[in-house]
């Protein structure tokens, strides 16, 4: 929808938005300059989100450090600033803040953090709210879309006021959940223009070792005010027997699962209401603190010596739903445990690659040879090369590990692993996010390790984001694009060790990866079809199975494409007296993007255009 429009249609009225349209909205009424991110699940749409916004300058940054430094500078120079990112995201931008935690902000600065609370896709479910502890920050926790936008109005207030960053923690189910928003008008902000302080700004150890004691002081300020913050929110209850204490989306589902139990909701969830809560508690007879994941609100109360009950009744991992709660309130009250509706019996659906992704045939190949490799995967669609039929992944930790990883693996394998050659996987947004040190690492200290450097042209994972080797920023204007063989030459990987291959060409990769994973250098070989989603990526002609022909021998099904599809199975018994289990296949033509990838898997070559296939059966 054209901008114009968007604001035509939005200001002053409640339409439909998820938590991650709302903060964006919130954070273009509140009259940021700039804000910026890297695309992760679930945080991804707000920046996509705002980018539809005028007056307010958006960009994708190619780590999440990155992004908030990138927002930290606005803020020096006196604008408000707006960084997004997912929960793994602010462990990449942790040096950037923590030290400007102590230094404080000039123009407001909201970082929104969203935590993938279930592992809906991540490789882990820390908590964000640690990082307020940790660093010093107010931490804010949103219930909904509703409250997703206000408080981000709001953290920019609190950010000035106290001259800090603020967290903005949401979860999956804020990010996502669409509701009717209350949306306003943007407010333009003057920029306080740059304040040249060095003694502030320029982090020597005499110049911040005075910031400490300014910090304590915020600490104490911030603390005051969560006894008054109007992000407090007490609701009351007819039986006062169990009082429950809660924030974020599970305070919802709280008050669901215990419609009768007074409930004191946390909108500020750091610093913690400590007087506020120790009145509420004096009014009830047990508390239990509903808070997902981790039980930091729990511990600080018993610290402040308040009785609690709460992940010895909770769960410590995954969503609090009103079901989980509702289980947890029976046992509290001694009740027979309430009927739960069982789940729907679906087939089970594994998460695959998209039919004709680039990524297949990489690792079919692997999968071929991982007898004799050690595989470090990385983050991204390709992370799926890990499940079936490739299971072609050994280790794979966060983005831009795979390098790394394969550096120490090289260095110390041993045993029967001693003579196994070692591939790194990375594509090719992760390897400018993070990949690239792991690279210049390799060349440095002389590994003996092959990359392969899957370029899909986007972020595919995350829905299709673009990034500096796309050639496209984010409102799709053209913007310098990362040439990936010079720069990988650039970090020092010879010419000749650097292979730029069409991965539809499966014998040749599979040939070339043979032969560079037999050199003692590092190697890089990159693919260079596009993710089949985006605009990039051009199909060919449908191919199809000459049913009639096919034997059954399941080859072109190792190459793990969803077009290809089991017709029927059977076992049959060889000559050598073994028996064996064959599958038939046929390819769904409305999947199939005709890359050719299964086609030199089949040996009666019975995988034909669809085009050929009708004068073929002609003559059957
Ligand atoms: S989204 Fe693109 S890169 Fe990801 S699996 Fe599908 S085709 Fe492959
Ligand atoms: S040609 Fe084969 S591998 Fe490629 S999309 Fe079609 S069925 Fe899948
Ligand atoms: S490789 Fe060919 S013969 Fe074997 S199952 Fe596939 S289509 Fe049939």
């Amino acid at each position: 929808m054209p901008v114009t429009v968007l604001n035509r249609v939005l200001a002053g009225t409640r339409p439909l938005m998820s938590g991650n349209e709302a903060v964006a909205r919130a954070v273009w009424e509140s009259g940021a300059a700039l804000a910026s991110a890297y695309p992760g699940t679930p945080s991804t749409e707000i920046l996509e989100s705002l980018a539809l916004y005028p007056d307010i300058v958006a960009q994708w940054g190619v780590n999440e450090k990155v992004a908030l430094e990138t927002a930290i500078g606005a803020s020096l120079t006196g604008a408000r600033a707006f960084c997004a990112m997912k929960h793994v995201g602010l462990n990449v931008a942790a040096d950037a803040l923590m030290s400007q935690a102590l230094a404080g902000i000039h123009g407001g600065l909201v970082i929104a953090v969203a935590d993938d609370v279930g592992l809906s896709s991540s490789q882990n479910e820390q908590d964000s709210r640690y990082w307020g502890r940790f660093a010093h920050l107010p931490v804010l926790e949103p219930a909904d879309a509703q409250e997703a936008y206000a408080f981000t109005l709001a953290a920019f207030a609190l950010s000035e006021r106290f001259h800090t960053l603020v967290i903005l923690r949401l979860t999956t189910r804020v990010c996502h959940v669409k509701a009717l928003v209350a949306t306003g008008e943007r407010q333009p902000h003057a920029s306080l223009g740059f304040a040249r302080d060095p003694k502030r700004w320029v982090m020597l150890p005499a110049h911040v070792r005075g910031m400490i004691p300014v910090q304590i002081a915020r600490d104490a300020a911030l603390a005051a005010h969560a006894e008054e913050s109007p992000l407090l929110c007490e609701l009351e209850g007819d039986d006062p027997s169990i009082g429950i204490i809660a924030s974020g989306p599970a305070a919802l589902s709280a008050r669901e699962a215990f419609p009768e139990a007074p409930l004191l909701k946390l909108g500020l969830g750091y610093p913690l209401p400590i007087e506020r809560i120790r009145a509420f508690a004096a009014g009830v007879g047990r508390l239990l603190v509903v808070e997902e994941t981790e039980p930091l609100v729990e511990t600080e109360l018993r610290a402040q010596g308040i009785a609690v009950t709460g992940k010895d009744l909770l769960p410590r991992y995954g969503e609090l739903s009103v079901a989980v709660l509702r289980g947890a309130r029976a046992r509290l009250r001694g009740e027979a445990a309430p009927a739960v509706a069982a789940p729907i019996d679906v087939f089970p659906r594994p998460p695959t690659m998209c039919p004709g992704c680039p990524h297949l045939a990489p690792f079919y190949c692997l999968s071929r040879l991982r007898g004799s490799l050690l595989i470090s995967g990385d983050i991204g669609c390709y992370t799926l090369g890990a499940g079936q039929p490739w299971q072609a992944m050994d280790a794979c930790t966060c983005m831009g590990a795979s390098l790394t990883l394969a550096n120490g693996m090289a260095v110390a394998k041993t045993g029967d692993d001693a003579e196994k050659a070692v591939v790194a996987v990375i594509g090719d947004s992760t390897f400018l996010h993070m990949g690239m040190q792991g690279l210049l690492n390799l060349v440095y200290n002389r590994a003996n390790v092959t990359v392969l450097l899957l370029d899909n042209r986007t972020v595919g994972m995350t829905g299709g984001q673009e990034h500096p080797g796309t050639g496209f920023d984010i409102h799709g204007d053209p913007a310098p694009r990362v040439d990936f063989v010079a720069l990988v030459q650039a970090l020092g990987v010879k010419a000749e060790r650097v292979h730029s291959v069409d991965p539809y060409d499966l014998p040749g990769l599979f040939k070339l990866i043979r032969s560079e994973t037999a050199v003692n250098d590092v190697s890089v070989i990159l693919t260079n079809r596009p993710c089949v989603l985006t605009d990039r990526h051009h199909s060919r002609p449908a191919l199809g199975v000459v049913e009639a022909e096919c034997t059954g021998c399941g080859g072109c099904l190792q190459v793990g494409c969803p077009a290809i599809q089991v017709v029927r199975r059977d076992r049959v018994m060889t000559p050598s007296g073994r028996e064996k289990e064959r599958a038939f296949v046929t390819i769904d033509s409305a999947f199939c993007t005709g890359c050719n990838a299964c086609v030199g898997l089949c040996a009666p070559k019975c995988i034909q255009p669809l085009a050929a296939m009708s004068e073929r059966c002609e003559g059957v």
